[in-house]
């Protein structure tokens, strides 16, 4: 008997435990498929989907705030998000190309096809080139507000398609961030035609630039074109410097997320300062100046306008 209720009792218990189990992650289940899974591949894009989807989804973004997204190992909970996400934005346009291309070996490992559950929020973009390998295309896209607003009518689209019981609701915050998104393009365009053009020339460590030039009318001068390929070689340098000595610019520029090293050495042999730190292919933490789309691009526009200024 004294032996019989030795075994039940740690049998009950097991039991107990089993079932306990079963049902916290039945229902841990059950609350998580309500949710659309959406994983983003850079902090860009996250702000922009949650912007969009507010708190409907339950959203995983790839490469940390501050890191350079261009080249990327993917950590296993990114492996593991992508193979259980039911939408995947990457920026594409040969953005997640770097490291021999960590984004389309992470899609295959998760077994995800594209336009299936993987979208390209550049879909709608009319892209630029590199001017150092023509047949690459430039990424920099989200840099151009008038892009920005067309990655976010993809972004929506997706969404609404993805989950439509929520599509009014999508529809709704997506016109709203919209409309604010218009207004700051609109007075961007005009910002920057008073000060003289030969003061107009923006500095910085990658060619990031291309898109948003075109758009407000700056000329763009950069160390090195993109972020893949050698930073700050001699050469690189001298052309830098020689576009800087023809100008009459005032004041340099560096990215959040490149080594400032090389702008360093560009402002002790010109002796213009670097003004600001920007942001390119990154937002800033969260809680700090710059961790949502709309406020990088109001800090870029505003810091590069003063310093591109008499100041
Ligand atoms: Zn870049």
């Amino acid at each position: 008997m004294k032996k019989l209720i030795l075994t039940v009792i740690p049998l009950a218990l097991l039991l107990g435990g089993v079932l306990y189990f079963v049902n916290h992650h039945k229902s841990a289940d059950q609350q998580s498929s309500n949710q659309l899974r959406v994983v983003t591949t850079n902090s860009i894009l996250e702000d922009m989907v949650r912007q969009v989807a507010g708190d409907k989804v339950a959203l995983h973004s790839i490469v940390a705030r501050g890191v350079d997204p261009h080249e990327y190992e993917p950590k296993p909970t990114d492996i593991s998000e992508t193979t259980q996400a039911d939408v995947i934005f990457h920026n594409g346009l040969n953005l997640e190309t770097g490291g021999s291309g960590w984004f389309s070996k992470l899609i295959k490992t998760a077994h995800k096809k594209d336009r299936e559950q993987v979208f390209e929020a550049s879909d709608a973009v009319t892209p630029l080139y590199l001017t150092t390998n023509q047949s690459e295309q430039d990424p920099h896209a989200w840099l151009d507000l008038g892009n920005g607003i067309r990655y976010v009518e993809t972004i929506t689209a997706v969404l609404k398609a993805k989950d439509p019981k929520h599509a009014n609701y999508y529809q709704e915050r997506s016109d709203t961030y919209l409309a604010k998104l218009k207004k700051l393009d609109a007075a961007a365009k005009e910002k920057f035609l008073d000060i003289p053009e030969k003061q107009r020339l923006l500095v910085t460590s990658e060619g990031a630039f291309k898109y948003f030039s075109k758009a407000y009318h700056v000329i763009p001068a950069y160390i090195w074109e993109i972020n893949t390929e050698s930073q700050g070689t001699p050469e690189q340098m001298a052309e830098v410097l020689a576009k800087i000595n023809a100008s009459e610019v005032k004041a340099l520029f560096v990215e959040t997320s490149v080594s400032p090293k090389s702008m360093a050495q560009v402002s002790k042999e010109t002796g213009l300062p670097i003004y600001s730190k920007i942001f390119t292919d990154s937002l800033a933490k969260k809680g700090e100046i710059g961790d949502t789309y709309y406020d990088m691009m109001k800090w870029n526009l505003d810091k590069i306008h003063q310093g591109l200024s008499d100041y």
